[in-house]
């Protein structure tokens, strides 16, 4: 594995295989004041014993870790946080917007359901939407044991460690990244990855209005730009040296996706789910969620943008072009 050492500092790459994502990555970093944990990886026996196997190979313990810090909520990032902090409890770090979404507060869960229930009511969704609601609902129920045990410090100021905490919402709301100045890395979860543009998922805020997710993650690829980084390391995918011209890649293509949804709107096709019926095809069925949020946020960004107008229907949005 390549060597990722520069100034006293050290990160050790734990890099687990996965199916749709490549590989699901986290780290480890040396630094004068100990070992940090840069995310969790997935809670399953392949990612706890890689992660087990490769503390081994540098001659480190699970006890030599100082302190866990995470980039944002999603299982993929967090999923050992319990197994490690039970065996040796240490500080978990989090953004304050993660906190809810961690501890799996029942509150937090079931507004977010009622939000998508409108949600896909209102892009006239139908059954799939009512069927991913039941799904929601009994996935809460089901998933609690995932809410991590242990305390979690909110993390309040704009510096942690070594690094400058940067916020970057839009595949995650509570999305943070870690950027270490004096050797030109960032620790940018899932804000930007080498095979595959990350999502930008719609999600309610803190009083259930929807976030702009896709105007956020535009925003936040741009943070990334400005910081002109010699090395992103990132969270599925390979490490990406030089990331600039592959974050100018993703900005277009925002763009690019953005016109061909406006160019099914200027051929009559009017609501969410049509748009993500005539573009995705079967993969509207397969990945239902995935899909409406693709659509709600490019529409979203189209819209602050005076590309469309929409006007509510019976119950349902329906969108037009702005010309
Ligand atoms: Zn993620």
């Amino acid at each position: 594995m390549k060597d990722y050492s520069k100034d006293g500092c050290a990160v050790i790459p734990i890099i687990v295989p996965e199916k749709h994502l490549k590989t699901i990555n986290f780290f480890l970093v040396k630094h004068e004041n100990g070992l940090s944990l840069i995310d969790a990886g997935l809670d399953d026996e392949l990612n706890w014993h890689t992660f087990l196997n490769q503390i081994k190979e540098y001659s480190l313990r699970l006890e030599d870790i100082t302190e866990i810090i995470l980039t944002h909520h999603h299982i993929d990032h967090v999923g050992l946080v319990n197994k490690i902090t039970s065996r040796h409890p240490v500080p978990v770090f989090a953004s304050p917007l993660s906190i809810p979404r961690l501890k799996r507060d029942p509150s937090f869960m079931e507004n977010r359901v009622r939000f998508y229930e409108k949600l896909y009511r209102e892009m006239g969704c139908g059954k799939l939407g009512e069927k991913q609601i039941n799904y929601l609902r009994t996935s809460i129920k089901k998933n609690q044991h995932q809410a991590l045990q242990t305390e979690i410090k909110e993390i309040q100021s704009n510096e942690l460690l070594h690094y400058k905490v940067i916020s970057i919402p839009g595949h995650a709301p509570d999305h943070i990244a870690f950027w270490d100045e004096k050797r030109n890395w960032l620790f940018s979860g899932d804000l930007l990855l080498e095979h595959i543009s990350s999502n930008a998922f719609i999600e309610p805020d803190e009083n259930g209005k929807r976030l702009y997710s896709l105007i956020q993650q535009r925003e936040s690829l741009m943070k990334c730009l400005s910081l002109n980084a010699d090395i992103v390391f990132s969270g599925h995918g390979s490490i990406i040296e030089h990331p600039n011209e592959l974050i100018t890649k993703r900005l277009e293509r925002i763009d690019d996706k953005a016109q061909r949804f406006l160019r099914l709107i200027k051929n009559g096709i009017t609501t969410v789910n049509d748009l993500a019926e005539a573009y995705y095809k079967t993969t509207y069925y397969e990945q239902f969620p995935l899909v409406v949020s693709e659509v709600v946020s490019h529409l979203d960004y189209l819209e602050i943008n005076r590309k469309v107008n929409k006007d509510l229907l019976n119950g349902v949005w329906h969108y037009s072009a702005n010309d």
